[in-house]
């Protein structure tokens, strides 16, 4: 029967990675913890269910677009399902509530909110639920990123509905946060599911900010005829950045919380509906974009903490094919975020962990051991083998030794006795002239002009690592650099520093790249398929909802390639169910053989 489902609603032949097991232990009644990385599939795996089982699934998901654009996919392959939410008018909640006690319903979404409510567990007493499924389960942990605390109160169901089955699902969650879960939704006898969090598909492309704008705009014309997403930490920013690209007469678009609604929606839908804008955007713009093909995903600045990172760069490529992370770090980033959260209300607890884990991102950007891994590592699974698809597997990055330099300005830094800035200290190494230097007599100092080989920004960077490893410290008044106890550690004991240094050297590949295959690299007419693509674009404005739920990218490259000539050899496609060969089908087999 679940094969049934899976091919007649969603049109697809096979289940994914564990999605067959996740559906048979919910329909044999047990609770259930699934971590799936973003694009596995999670929504496959209570849907299905919902559609086999006795009542009405009830869904929590915490966004009002989340759960529109659920709604508006599942209704599209004739799926009776429905979101209750604060958008809608009184005479289409009724509707649905109405629906919901006739018993018509085979999903239910709701806001962690709205289940708050004494009126809403009346209403969920009075009909048979099949299932419950919590979406974004990581809300609800204090050290989850998304911290929600209408979470807290999703305990009650278990208390509430002691033979019903519940399932949770998160594409990302530390081990911290995963017995969060289990604790607050009161689990007991369940089974937890965890894929692979490896995004095979995904091109880890970390850079020092060298150049600003112009390292962007190297990525946007690289990817012009793609979607992508650049994220910059503050809403000036987007709005600068977007402008200058703008004028270049680069397609992007801006989102941040401080738009007009209307314009923000109106943002919104033209990158869930055409095939080639990038948006620029805080991260305001994010858990509710579930549109497949993404092509990059850029960082104008890091990201706080690898949840967050992970998170935000997986939106790139849920549809497998090959698609790009890059980050634009600097030192900048990591003493904004840490000045933010010294004067945050955090307690003590709270700002150690945050600290923590923007120290490791840096640690993380600047790391020439393979990236993969080290995300993997941090949500708790081990892989031995180089992903071959990050900057430091595909050497486009070179660990370069700076001990003796890094001695060099350590020294300098203490011959000054811990009471100037990095400016003063290089133009002292590097022996500037300056009337300043002479009046204090640095240039007698033995470390006057021991670093005349290097260039300032050189030194710069070397100041940018020492900080970061904790070497030296700024004084935030007055911006002085200090030695920290562990520079001994560099001057008398010999340890050893690294700088990463970019080598462009096209074609020089230490691992070579696997998996990520592109849908594109089937054979398919490209007349055919830029006509589908413009049939899809005008159905999406006329039912207003995302192109993809029409249909994928990979499902009208197909239809381009096999070009079908009946409505059952349309079925044969991946991605089309009945209900979408009934309202697309003839439309479809007119443009191929027209
Ligand atoms: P997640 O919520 O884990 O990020 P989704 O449930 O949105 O992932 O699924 C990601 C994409 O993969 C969607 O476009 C979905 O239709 C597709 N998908 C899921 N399961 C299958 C399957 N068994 N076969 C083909 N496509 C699938």
């Amino acid at each position: 029967m679940i094969h049934q489902i899976l091919k007649e609603k969603f049109g697809f032949d096979t289940f994914r990675g564990d999605q067959e097991d996740i559906v048979n232990n919910l329909i044999a009644n047990n609770d259930a913890l699934v971590l799936m990385p973003t694009g596995g599939g999670k929504s496959l795996c209570y849907q299905i269910p919902a559609l086999c089982m006795e009542g009405v699934a009830i869904v929590i998901s915490p966004l009002i677009s989340l759960m529109q654009n659920q709604v508006s996919a599942l209704k599209l392959n004739g799926i009776k399902a429905e979101s209750l939410n604060s958008s809608l008018n009184s005479e289409t909640y009724r509707e649905i509530i109405e629906e919901l006690k006739e018993g018509s319903l085979d999903l239910l979404y709701l806001s962690p909110e709205g289940l708050n409510t004494s009126a809403a567990w009346t209403l969920l007493d009075s009909v048979k639920i099949s299932l419950f499924a919590i979406d974004e389960a990581h809300c609800v942990s204090q050290w989850g990123h998304d911290f929600r605390k209408d979470y807290l109160n999703l305990g009650s169901i278990r208390e509430r509905y002691k033979d019903t089955p519940i399932i949770a699902l998160t594409a990302t969650a530390d081990l911290q946060v995963r017995e969060d879960i289990i604790r607050q939704l009161k689990f007991k006898d369940f089974k937890t599911y965890t894929s692979s969090f490896n995004r095979e598909n995904i091109y880890y492309k970390m850079a020092p900010k060298r150049n600003g704008y112009a390292q962007v705009k190297d990525v946007v014309m690289k990817h012009r005829d793609d979607c992508g997403i650049i994220y910059c930490p503050t809403v000036k920013k987007v709005e600068s950045l977007c402008s200058k690209l703008q004028s270049e007469g680069l397609n992007v678009i801006k989102y941040h919380g401080q738009m007009k609604n209307e314009e923000r929606s109106f943002n919104l839908k033209r990158f869930e509906q055409e095939d080639n804008v990038i948006v620029v955007a805080t991260i305001a713009f994010g858990m509710g974009i579930d549109k497949p093909n993404v092509r990059f995903v850029c960082h104008n600045g890091m990201s706080k903490n690898i949840e967050n990172f992970y998170q935000e760069s997986g939106r790139a490529g849920r549809d497998g094919d090959k698609s790009f992370s890059y980050v634009f770090y600097g030192l900048d980033d990591l003493m904004t975020y840490k000045r933010f959260i010294d004067q945050s209300q955090m307690n003590k607890a709270h700002k150690k962990n945050a600290n923590d884990k923007i120290s490791f991102m840096y640690k993380f950007c600047e790391s020439e051991k393979c990236k993969t891994n080290i995300i993997l590592k941090y949500f708790g699974e081990i892989q031995d083998e180089e992903c071959g698809h990050c900057d430091s597997c595909l050497d486009e990055y070179q660990r370069h030794e700076v001990t003796v330099e890094a001695q060099k300005f350590l020294s300098c830094v203490y011959r000054l006795n811990n009471r100037f800035g990095a400016s003063y200290v290089i133009d002292v190494l590097r022996a500037t002239k300056s009337k300043r230097i002479t009046a204090f007599g640095h240039n007698k100092l033995s470390v006057y002009g021991i670093g005349q080989d290097l260039s300032k920004s050189d030194w710069l960077s070397i100041n940018e690592k020492l900080l970061s490893i904790g070497y030296l410290k700024i004084e935030p008044e007055y911006k002085t650099l200090t030695l920290t106890e562990l520079a001994a550690q560099v001057l008398k004991n010999g340890e050893k520093v690294f700088v990463r240094r970019e080598i462009i050297q096209e074609g020089h590949k230490r691992v070579k790249s696997h998996g990520s295959k592109n849908s594109k690299e089937v054979d398919y007419d490209e007349t055919l398929l830029a006509e589908l693509k413009k049939y899809r674009l005008a159905m999406a404005k006329e039912l207003s909802v995302a192109s993809y739920m029409i249909a994928t990218n990979a499902t009208l490259i197909n239809l381009a390639a096999v070009k079908p000539k009946t409505q059952e050899d349309l079925l044969l496609v991946n991605g089309i169910g009945k209900k979408k060969a009934e309202a697309f089908g003839e439309d479809f087999l007119n443009i191929i053989n027209h």
